[in-house]
């Protein structure tokens, strides 16, 4: 099935998948990142406020305790007319103040009396072993001095005589304590008793004490009924130093006097730092102590942002963000190496598709067997080949693995094989070249080679190997046709110059002796010498534009025969009779035997040509006192006509073409005899005409020559017959000389 190779259309789609992670995460980050800022931030203040709420709560029910104190105090000075410094004291001892009431200085208590009753007071006290002295000691209505305040310590002690009342802060608030008949609280002020370098903030809270037994009701009767005051001083800094428990460390706080939050109203923090800090959650409240207004600033420690949740908030927004960044990378590359890999998936199709192609293509060139292919490593072997190859070399396919194409080629051929291998194993192909190869019969097949090495290997080649022979065939046959024009033009050169030559040399001795004649001057046998060599050479000439004729009408296939029965015995009569006087000129003998009588069915004058040609032949061939011999025999169904002469013979080069037309073993400038060198091709036309065949034998130069001619016998057993009976009664008489 053909892969799907239309670009993928999900491939945009994924590009985006990243990004669409990307912003996700990133959400997930800001959701969770706004989440727990959130519900830090709500359990910040949740965690802050409860710190305030105890530390307010801490304070106030401290704060009522010591006012417990007081009311306990005051309720001492009501049940008894006189209490003294030593019920006083036992009062305050057993309660243990310094190890239960931390802050508190001591619980004291100061008297109300009038400028007139100032002195037998102070003289009272001094019986009960009080050394008192009021002060200040400015004149006024009302004194208001302590005289006892427990535990008497080397502090207490310097206050013992002060008159509270002076002072505005203090009292105000003791008239607030007078006139509602509960507990006051002052505002801020500087104890009497603080001796040291740093002094501490300091306030009293005040409790009534009105006389013996009365239960005054509006003001003007407390006023009236005011005895004194149970009091306590308070050092802010050591009544609230605890307050804060271990739990709540990371919260400070400030107290002030009253709603205004300035310096000069401070009466405690819990951390002398707080305010070189900054802190991340404040909060101000405010409480009633005794009847008087404080306000508390709560703020955070740096140690609370450390504790606080909302520290994880930085962490989970880089970290939401790194994870993002590592998601969408990590997406990223994913989509990408999924594009990548499906690109190379679709590259890859694309590829064996064409590879298939390319395959099937290959098998269709190697099945179609219309040129030899095989596939083989570079050292000789063959791993496959087609048909055509196989058929090249002669082999079956069962036998390939008997062959080697360095066995098949020849020796000569090596080093073109080993050049090529050369050439595959650096370019990868070898130039197409020519070799041959040695069929499985030992015979030679010409064959157009050419290579390349198959693709991922570098030992193995496919190569397509070209059968030559018809080409070669084609090659050779052209290079012969060439050759054989080439000769035929120099023969026809040669022929017009022997032509033209042997036209000219009877005429030349016809004209010459003309001249003789015309000029009368001769006596009779010189006048018949001269018609004779006149007559001779026309007769020359009539023959041998009788043989031109001859070759044209041959050349053409016009020459015809007029065949009847011919006895040959007298044919060879016939020409040797007419040869004769040429062969005495050279003092030649003709010899002739004939065995029997033969008869042919032929053309008789063509048959003396024949005859006639081979005799003419013999004479010019032989030098002078020469033989020649011609027999004539039956042998089979054939008449043997064998002309034969003692001489100049023929070499054995020039043998194979003595019947070709124009053809002369001397060449037309060299050439001792006569002749147009067209004698014999006649001859072995005229033969072949006849049915018959010839053929030429010598044993060399010197060594004469044979001439045999084959022609087939008419009937040879009906010889007598033939002999009486249809012979013509002319050439019987005709017939001079009767062959024996
Ligand atoms: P011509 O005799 O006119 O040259 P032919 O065709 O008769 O032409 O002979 C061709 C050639 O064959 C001669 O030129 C001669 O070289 C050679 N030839 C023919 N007959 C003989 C022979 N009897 N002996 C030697 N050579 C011969």
């Amino acid at each position: 099935m053909e892969p799907d190779l239309s670009p993928n259309p999900r491939q945009p789609r994924r590009t985006w998948i990243p990004y669409f992670v990307l912003a996700v995460t990133l959400l997930i980050t800001g959701i969770a990142t706004f989440y727990v800022a959130r519900t830090a931030r709500t359990k910040d203040q949740l965690r802050f406020e409860n710190a305030a709420e105890f530390t307010k709560d801490e304070i106030k029910s401290r704060l009522n305790n010591y006012v417990s104190l007081l009311r306990g105090g005051s309720g001492l000075f009501a049940a008894t007319d006189q209490v003294t410094r030593e019920d006083f004291r036992a009062y305050v001892q057993q309660l243990e103040l310094r190890d239960r009431y931390s802050g508190i200085q001591g619980i004291g208590f100061s008297v109300k009396t009038t400028s007139d009753r100032k002195d037998a007071l102070v003289a009272e006290l001094r019986q009960q072993g009080i050394q008192i002295t009021i002060r200040p000691e400015s004149p006024r209505s009302e004194y208001h001095s302590i005289i006892y305040l427990e535990p008497l310590d080397r502090r207490n002690e310097a206050a013992i005589g002060f008159d509270m009342f002076t002072e505005k802060v203090r009292r105000a608030a003791m008239e607030r304590a007078r006139d509602t008949g509960t507990a006051a609280a002052s505002g801020k002020v500087t104890l009497i008793q603080e001796i040291d370098s740093y002094k501490q903030a300091g306030f009293l809270i005040y409790f009534p004490v009105y006389r013996n037994g009365s239960n005054p009701k509006t003001v003007a009767q407390k006023q009236a009924a005011l005895e004194g005051f149970v009091y306590s001083p308070f050092r802010v800094d050591d009544l609230l130093r605890d307050v804060i428990s271990e739990q709540y460390s990371y919260v400070d706080f400030q107290v002030y006097d009253g709603t205004e939050i300035i310096s000069q109203n401070l009466l405690y923090r819990s951390n002398p730092d707080s305010f070189n800090h900054h802190s991340s959650l404040t909060t101000t409240t405010t409480i009633n102590i005794a009847g008087r207004t404080w306000s508390l600033v709560f703020t955070t420690r740096p140690e609370f942002v450390n504790t606080s949740e909302a520290g994880l908030v930085p962490y989970i927004f880089f970290g939401g963000v790194a994870i993002s960044m590592v998601l969408f990378g990590l997406t990223r590359s994913q989509a990408r190496a999924k594009t990548a890999a499906e690109k190379a998936v679709a590259q890859m199709h694309r590829s064996q598709a064409a590879l298939r192609t390319s395959e099937s293509r290959f098998r269709c060139l190697i099945e179609a067997d219309i040129i030899g292919i095989i596939t083989a490593d570079l050292d000789g072997k063959i791993i496959e080949a087609n048909d055509a190859f196989l058929k090249m070399v002669g082999y079956q396919r069962d036998e390939l693995q008997e062959i080697r194409w360095d066995t098949l080629t020849p020796p000569e051929y090596h080093h073109l094989d080993q050049h090529a291998s050369q050439e595959i194993r650096t370019f990868g192909a070898c130039h197409p070249f020519e070799k041959e190869y040695i069929r499985k019969d030992g015979s030679r097949i010409s064959v157009l080679l050419g290579g390349a090495t198959v693709e991922g290997t570098q030992n193995i080649c496919i190569a397509f190997v070209l059968d030559l022979t018809e080409r070669k065939h084609l090659e050779n046959t052209l290079r012969h046709q060439t050759e054989e024009l080439a000769e035929a033009n120099r023969l026809k050169d040669d022929f017009l110059a022997v032509v033209s030559h042997e036209l000219r040399t009877p005429l030349n001795a016809i004209l010459g002796w003309v001249q003789l004649l015309r000029s009368r001057r001769m006596d009779e046998a010189k006048t018949n010498k001269a018609l004779e060599v006149i007559e001779r050479n026309a007769k020359v000439q009539t023959q041998l534009i009788e043989d031109l004729l001859d070759t044209s009408r041959l050349i053409r296939g016009q020459l015809y025969l007029q065949m009847r029965l011919v006895d040959m015995t007298v044919v060879i009569a016939d020409a040797i009779d007419s040869v004769q006087p040429a062969a005495a000129a050279k003092k030649i003998q003709i010899d002739s035997a004939a065995s029997e009588i033969g008869i042919v069915w032929g053309d008789r004058d063509r048959l003396q040509q024949i005859v006639w040609n081979l005799l003419s032949n013999a004479i010019k061939f032989t030098p002078d006192g020469g033989q020649v011999e011609v027999k004539l025999n039956c042998v089979d169904q054939s008449i043997e006509i064998q002309v034969s002469d003692t001489g100049i013979g023929i070499s054995p080069e020039f043998l194979p073409y003595i019947f070709d037309r124009f053809r002369q073993a001397e060449s037309a400038t060299t050439r001792s005899s006569s002749g147009l060198g067209l004698g014999l091709a006649i001859v072995r036309h005229l033969v072949e005409l006849h049915g018959g065949t010839i053929r030429a034998t010598s044993a060399g130069i010197g060594r004469g020559a044979t001439f045999i001619v084959k022609l087939p016998l008419w009937n040879c057993s009906q010889k007598k017959v033939v002999t009486e009976d249809l012979l013509a009664p002319r050439q019987i008489r005709e017939n001079k000389r009767i062959i024996h």
